[in-house]
């Protein structure tokens, strides 16, 4: 069986600077992260066990440094967090920084905003924050609920797939012709690579395992992306999650990963699917010697 990994796969430079900044500013000191700074259970883990505490948007907050995830957050939230008498620690990833300033450029100049996205997602929220009059769609059926504006100023989730979003983009077009839209592609390139590596993984493999958190969005995107180009596509947060029996009559298995995904899961489950394809070999080979001589594979083995 062959391995083959994806081109592009795994913790994007957003990411990993988010995670070094919060070890080094909790050296010895308290220190708090709003949300989730990576959807990876071990990788929260380890920075628990290193003294960070971690609180939900409503939770109050107990040490007075505060810090804001790579996925960001809006300017009200900062402001009030500094109002509260809080020190705010940014590792906000400088592209999504990008997104809130094409949103920001957008509305300035007059456009409705639109973001394509998961209206739920703490980036999302982020970017809608500081508005109060947008849209936030993810989906064809969404396009619906849309009313017609004379200018549209649509931007997406960074982590978002390019072609569904041109594709949202010229549905938009095509519903309103009237309107002006304008388009700002906020999808970042750690993102874009990770899309077309994991796409071209799916059209050569006979099954593909995406490696990510449960909770994170850029994993689901890549896994429904695959899914498109090949028949068998698994979700898998470790190397535990792995199933032998997925490997049975697999010539080629692909291996990606989102954005949140630890080097070391990756290195796990490449290790485990090595240890599986080794069995399966020994398998077949226990199979071939006994179809081929019943009777002296009995007698050296007793089986
Ligand atoms: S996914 Fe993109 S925008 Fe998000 S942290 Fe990584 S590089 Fe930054």
């Amino acid at each position: 069986m062959k391995i083959s990994k994806a081109e592009h796969l795994g913790m994007c430079f957003g990411v990993r600077d988010a995670i070094a900044l919060a070890m080094k500013q909790s050296n010895g000191q308290p220190l708090t992260i709003l949300g989730e700074l990576v959807h990876n259970e071990a990788v929260l883990q380890t920075l628990r066990n290193s003294g960070i505490q971690f609180a939900k948007p409503d939770d109050s907050l107990r040490t007075e440094r505060v810090m804001i995830t790579a996925h960001g957050t809006s300017q009200r939230i900062v402001s009030e967090l500094k109002i509260d008498g809080h020190i705010v620690i940014e590792a906000t990833c400088p592209l999504v920084h990008f997104a809130h300033r094409a949103l920001h450029n957008l509305v300035g100049a007059g456009f409705h905003p639109v973001i394509i996205g998961r209206a739920e997602h703490v980036e999302v929220r982020g970017m809608t924050g500081d508005l109060t009059d947008y849209d936030v769609i993810s989906s064809e059926a969404e396009i619906a609920s849309l009313t017609e504006r004379p200018r549209f100023g649509i931007v997406s989730q960074t982590t978002q797939p390019i072609q569904k979003v041109r594709y949202l983009v010229e549905l938009i077009r095509q519903r309103f012709p009237k309107s002006e839209v304008k388009f700002s592609d906020t999808v970042c390139q750690p993102t874009k690579n990770r899309q077309s590596a994991a796409v071209d993984l799916a059209k050569k493999c006979d099954l593909v395992i995406v490696i990510g958190g449960a909770h994170s969005n850029n994993t689901r995107e890549l896994v429904s992306s695959c899914k498109r180009f090949c028949e068998r596509v698994f979700h898998a947060q470790s190397a535990d999650d792995l199933q032998i029996e997925w490997f049975a009559d697999v010539e080629e298995v692909g291996i990606t990963a989102g954005t949140s995904t630890p080097d070391s899961i990756i290195h796990e489950v490449e290790r485990r699917i090595h240890e599986f394809a080794r069995k399966r070999d020994e398998d077949r080979f226990v199979m071939g010697a006994r179809e081929r001589n019943p009777l002296t594979f009995q007698l050296n083995t007793g089986k």
